[in-house]
């Protein structure tokens, strides 16, 4: 490990990107992320073989993190400054749902102003932006990406949770219109329940010149219900895609990206798709992850975290910080396991961790 430069782990790699979340709380109850709801009971409990696995757990009473053990806006940019100073210039602000944590233009704003961040970005399902849509682009928030996995009303509610399909296509449309380009919508798929939409989103992507992301499902859902028949391989959603529309790979991609994309051949939108399960690209992960309660994690598939609450809290100075950061990434994982026997799901779930 070195004791001063970059922030490298024992593989060779580089860390450039953070993910911040900055709440646990949702306002959706996505059938990937939190199957909480009765109609995702019902189609999980379709799903499963009774003899060999566990029923779902359904309606969960969740209980959300105090406030008192999120970190502070003030805390999250003393974090972030360390990081840059570390060489990460991405950051992408996420949750849980990151438009529920009050005030977060503030933090946005903070961020914007560290020297050295190249790009940031926030990832949200969009219910409630057009609300917080202005004040957010005003603080310095230059790139977005909504989740948007159907176009059709009812499947949408199904699949969040939410009767909000209009004011996610409204929020699309106007962080277009305030110049959040490109503006990225991404789409978990599951076989039986979106897989039949594929070519309408696709088509969505081309018309409405967004750069659409495909993303195989992964096991990291609070119920638990995750199956490998669910996932519809990146390879097959291409497939589909290919005998509808005419798509050019794009050239331009660096190695760090986890999609692969493509353009269509009139030049509008683009579609990219990621398969961590089925052609993982951890060789060339270059991400970290701090949670809304301060740990750090090395990996989506982390069975570890790091907390900094205590450095942060407790009067360490930035380079005793600096220090932990470059111990803990120096332990990032080589890669995860999914599909694998000793593959084992990790306690806290996509909404806490932060996708
Ligand atoms: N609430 C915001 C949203 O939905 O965009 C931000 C947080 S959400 C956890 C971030 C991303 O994780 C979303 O694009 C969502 O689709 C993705 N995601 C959540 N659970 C997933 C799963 N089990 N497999 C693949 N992607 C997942
Ligand atoms: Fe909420 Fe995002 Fe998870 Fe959906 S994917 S339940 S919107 S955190």
């Amino acid at each position: 490990m070195t004791a001063a430069g970059p922030l490298a782990d024992s593989f060779g790699r580089v860390m450039r990107d953070v993910r911040i979340s900055v709440t646990d709380r949702c306002n959706f109850r996505c059938m990937y992320c939190l199957p909480e709801t009765e109609e995702a009971a019902n189609f999980y409990r379709t799903k499963f073989d009774h003899a060999k696995n566990p029923a779902p757990a359904t309606l969960i009473a969740r209980e959300w993190k105090p406030r008192s053990q999120l970190l502070t806006f003030e805390e999250i940019e003393r974090v972030m400054r360390i990081l840059v100073s570390l060489g990460i210039e991405k950051v992408r602000v996420t949750g849980g749902e990151p438009l529920l944590r009050h005030g977060l233009e503030t933090l946005i704003a903070k961020l914007a102003r560290i020297e050295g961040v190249r790009d940031l970005a926030m990832t949200t399902n969009g219910f409630l932006f057009p609300q917080k849509a202005e004040a957010l682009r005003a603080a310095g928030l230059r790139r977005i990406s909504f989740s948007l996995d159907s176009l059709e009303p009812a499947n949408f509610k199904k699949m969040t949770g939410r009767d909000g399909l209009r004011e996610v296509l409204a929020g699309i449309a106007l962080a277009k219109r305030l110049g959040l380009a490109p503006v990225k919508v991404n789409a978990v798929v599951i076989r039986g329940i979106n897989d039949h939409e594929l070519e309408a989103l696709a088509g969505f992507a081309r018309r409405e010149d967004l750069s659409f992301r495909f993303i195989e499902f992964m096991p990291l859902d609070s119920g638990r219900v995750w199956l490998k028949e669910l996932v519809v391989p990146g390879r097959e959603i291409l497939q589909r895609l290919q005998a509808r529309y005419e798509l050019k790979p794009v050239l331009s991609q660096n190695v760090a990206e986890t999609a692969r994309r493509w353009s269509f051949s009139d030049g509008r939108g683009e579609i990219g798709i990621i398969a961590p399960v089925t052609e993982p690209f951890c060789g060339h992960c270059n991400r970290l992850r701090l949670t809304a309660d301060g740990k750090i994690r090395t990996c989506l598939f982390s069975l570890t975290e790091h907390d900094l609450k205590p450095l942060l809290r407790g009067g360490a100075n930035d380079e005793q910080i600096a220090d932990k950061l470059r111990c803990i990434v120096w332990q990032k994982e080589e890669r995860h396991h999914i599909g694998e026997p000793d593959f084992v799901q990790p306690e806290r779930t996509m909404s806490c961790i932060g996708g």
